[in-house]
């Protein structure tokens, strides 16, 4: 089987592997005119979610390609998840990888989609994903939009600092430069602030659980 670059995999590559599992995920996304704080452009809403697991992630899950295409199975998991009908087709795809975390003999391949929507569409996910999903205080603790900007008090760059599932950040990162919806200069930067603020929540993390273990005694 030939391999692209860092074990990534045509879609027809990733759908050889029959007794690997498949997993679709997608970055719904839109343009917004909208400011915060009536000042700082928002440029884009990008969905994700805060998991069951507390991780943030896309929404997504395991399909079964032998019953269903993977974009059916990817909008049957969004109907779950966000409880409405989102179609997804081929165009959408933007990669296809073996999960770093899985063993030969447990393939897991992922596959990941971005479908750029109107903001008015991406308005109603976000309620019907608060409303009519199934899934919404089981496996999806709430859909959550990424701050783009970066403000003295953050935005981007404490968003990136926190714990994500699987490949999730990177595929973030990518599709913000890929769909041009970031620049470089400004991912740099504002990866490079995440790094000092995971450093202090480290901090915090470790006098918070030693005064835990004090209150124990
Ligand atoms: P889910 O049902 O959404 O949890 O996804 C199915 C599988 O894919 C789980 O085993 C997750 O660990 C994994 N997974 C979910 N999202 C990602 C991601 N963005 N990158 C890598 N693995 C993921
Ligand atoms: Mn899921």
């Amino acid at each position: 089987m030939h391999k692209m670059a860092s074990g990534q995999l045509s879609r027809a590559e990733a759908l050889a592997c029959t007794n690997c599992r498949h997993a679709c995920h997608v970055m719904l996304y839109c343009d917004t005119q909208n400011e915060l704080f009536g000042q700082i452009p928002i440029k884009h809403i990008i969905l994700m979610q805060m998991r069951f697991d507390g991780l943030l992630g896309f929404p997504g899950g395991f399909v079964n390609p032998s019953e269903e295409s993977l974009e059916e199975g990817l909008s049957r998991e969004l109907l779950e998840e966000i409880g409405a009908v989102v179609p997804i087709s081929v165009e959408n795809h933007v990669e296809s990888c073996q999960s770093p975390a899985s063993t030969s003999s447990t393939g897991l391949i992922l596959h990941f989609y971005a479908k750029k929507m109107e903001e008015e569409q991406i308005l109603e996910l976000e309620r019907s994903a608060a409303s009519t999903a199934i899934d919404h205080g089981h496996e999806v603790l709430g859909m959550v939009r990424v701050p783009l900007y970066c403000t003295k008090e953050g935005g981007l760059s404490s968003f990136l600092s926190h714990s994500f599932i699987g490949t999730a950040r990177q595929q973030l990162l990518d599709c913000l430069l890929r769909f041009g919806l970031i620049s470089p200069q400004n991912l740099c930067q504002a990866l490079s602030i995440s790094v000092a603020t995971h450093k202090r929540t480290t901090k915090d993390l470790k006098s918070a659980l030693a005064l835990m273990k004090g209150k124990q005694q």
